[in-house]
């Protein structure tokens, strides 16, 4: 049967979210319907609605964004059977079949199964199953959790314990594993190493926490909003910068900080200039650059000698190799970001 819930739908781009009813049709073949419970509100979802121009390409509207989120199966459709109703579960917007060949490889957590009609906003059959006032409400990345209950692939979603706190562990949807990944996975930050984290919201908290865990020495947080300061040095930043605080470049300062730049840098902020800065700032002979900030069509200036001289630019998608693996090895991630205070993300409980 069709359940009839709330939604926030985004009718056209540059507009606010409109509550509306909505109706989520019945699990199809190898499809989940699941209650959200409670759902992150990420960058790229704002991203997606009001920077369209800018540096995200066209979504089909109506949408129903949010793709950060935790909640309990309602109904599963045919052959699914991984999940029963009452499952707790996470929602990705990356999934993993298992099969195909990304997925055999160790290298990448980049799975293609829907690839293509995820970017599109439609489930495996090139519908999707919101609908309201009778028109058809595309789905952003596969997910959309900005609605009371949606439908997602079985081979998108996670099963999680079930005395997991949704409120909490829904972080791990998109946020916390992509900036944890992002220094651990992507980077692979050492022990002892000098690391710079630009940019201090969720994904650049997680990515201060990453290098914390990989026992990096010093972990510079950069961010243009001083008030993120006190929250990174809570999650293990043992120095912050404000590039406004100064009149050189904030690689120039970096540089000087670090006598020669730093091992790691972490780019978490979606800007190409940040992204420049970044990989200036790493050591011209052994730095890494992992940029994790999101922009779809915009480019980055790399000088070539930066490069000649032996850095490595890399990014990173839904914090990289190996497969995100749910929930105990990641579950003291989410505690430790409820740890430092609440206002990081704004989680939505439905
Ligand atoms: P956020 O808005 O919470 O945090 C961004 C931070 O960057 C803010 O604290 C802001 O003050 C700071 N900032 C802005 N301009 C800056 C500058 N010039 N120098 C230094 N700091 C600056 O965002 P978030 O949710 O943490 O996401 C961060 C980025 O990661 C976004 O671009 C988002 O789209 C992207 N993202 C990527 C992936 C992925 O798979 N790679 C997944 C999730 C999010
Ligand atoms: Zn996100
Ligand atoms: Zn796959």
């Amino acid at each position: 049967i069709v359940i009839k819930c709330k939604a926030a739908v985004a009718w056209e781009r540059g507009k606010p979210l409109c509550i509306e009813d909505v109706d989520v049709a019945p699990p199809k073949v190898h499809e989940v319907r699941i209650k959200i419970i409670a759902t992150g509100v990420c960058h790229t979802d704002w991203e997606y609605l009001y920077e369209t121009e800018k540096g995200m390409k066209f979504r089909p509207f109506p949408l129903v964004l949010g793709h950060e989120a935790a909640g309990v199966v309602e109904s599963v459709g045919p052959e699914v059977t991984k999940f029963s109703p009452g499952d707790k579960v996470i929602p990705l917007f990356l999934p993993q079949c298992g099969e195909c060949k990304r997925c055999q490889c160790p290298k990448t957590n980049h799975c293609r199964k829907n690839w293509e009609n995820t970017q599109m906003g439609v489930l495996a059959d090139g519908t999707s199953r919101i609908s309201c006032k009778r028109q058809q409400v595309f789905q952003f990345l596969g997910v959309s959790s900005f609605s009371e209950y949606t439908v997602v692939p079985d081979t998108s979603l996670a099963k999680i314990r079930s005395d997991a706190p949704l409120d909490k562990v829904c972080l791990l949807g998109c946020g916390v594993s992509t900036g944890y990944g992002a220094a651990v996975n992507t980077a692979k930050v050492e022990k002892d190493s000098l690391c710079a984290v630009f940019g201090l919201g969720a994904v650049g908290l997680a990515a201060v926490m990453g290098c914390q865990v990989a026992g990096a020495k010093r972990i510079i947080g950069v961010d243009i909003n001083p008030d993120k300061f006190e929250k990174a040095k809570a999650f293990g930043a043992t120095e912050c910068v404000n590039p406004r605080d100064h009149s050189k470049s904030i690689q120039e300062v970096l540089v000087a900080m670090t006598d020669g730049g730093v091992d790691y840098a972490l780019e978490c902020v979606g800007s190409p200039d940040v992204m420049s800065a970044a990989l200036e700032s790493t050591a011209d002979a052994w730095g890494t650059c992992v940029i994790a900030g999101w922009t779809e069509t915009e480019e980055m200036k790399v000088k070539v000698l930066k490069i000649l001289m032996g850095r490595t630019l890399k990014g990173t998608y839904f914090g990289g190799e190996p497969k995100m693996s749910l929930p105990l090895d990641q579950i003291n991630v989410a505690f430790g970001l409820l740890k430092s205070g609440k206002s990081i993300r704004t989680v939505i409980n439905l």
